[in-house]
């Protein structure tokens, strides 16, 4: 069985994590979406609503599964049986850091291989990091992020404001 893990931190998800995840899912058996525990990073959303929105945005699709991971990727795949891992390359600054990854990866275990889809064409500029600047002013992220978590992204910043 093929199954592939897609890592990232989804501090929110957004359209461009989406495209990915729907691509890669038609060319496995089983695609893992997993959420990491960020330690140093401090996410603007908890664990739990990360994987709530993935959970709510992918209800029904049926060779994905949404876990969650905290150490090691390597770890994490061997316990779920998995040996690829996809990411998504946006332009050419994300490929410095993946490519270090993907070594490193390559290093900790042989088996596993990293395999990057481009991104979507409408995706390339769009990041979470963007999202989350935008929703903390305010701004638009209609078509940016699915429509069902738009309002649940503004009032965590409505409750972080106070
Ligand atoms: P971000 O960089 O937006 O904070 P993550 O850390 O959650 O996102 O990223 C997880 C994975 O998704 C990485 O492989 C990243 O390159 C990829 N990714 C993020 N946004 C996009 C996008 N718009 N198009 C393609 N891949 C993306």
């Amino acid at each position: 069985m093929r199954i592939f893990v897609y890592p990232g931190s989804f501090d929110p998800v957004t359209n461009g994590h989406l495209d990915i995840i729907e691509r890669a899912a038609k060319i496995c058996d089983k695609l893992i979406v997993a959420v990491l525990i960020n330690r140093n990073k401090s996410p603007v959303f908890t664990v739990e609503e990360r994987v709530s929105f993935l959970k709510e945005v992918l209800d029904g699709k049926p060779n994905i599964e949404i876990a969650t991971f905290s150490g090691l990727l390597v770890d994490f795949m061997k316990k779920k049986g998995a040996n690829t891992i996809i990411k998504g390359l946006r332009a050419v600054s994300d490929f410095e850091y993946e490519f270090q990854m993907a070594l490193l990866n390559k290093n900790l275990d042989e088996n596993i291989e990293t395999l990057f889809m481009m991104t979507g064409i409408n995706y390339s500029y769009l990041s979470s990091s963007a999202v989350r600047e935008l929703a903390s002013h305010r701004g638009n992220i209609r078509d940016l992020v699915p429509d069902i978590i738009i309002e649940r992204i503004y009032k965590k910043y409505e409750e972080n404001r106070g």
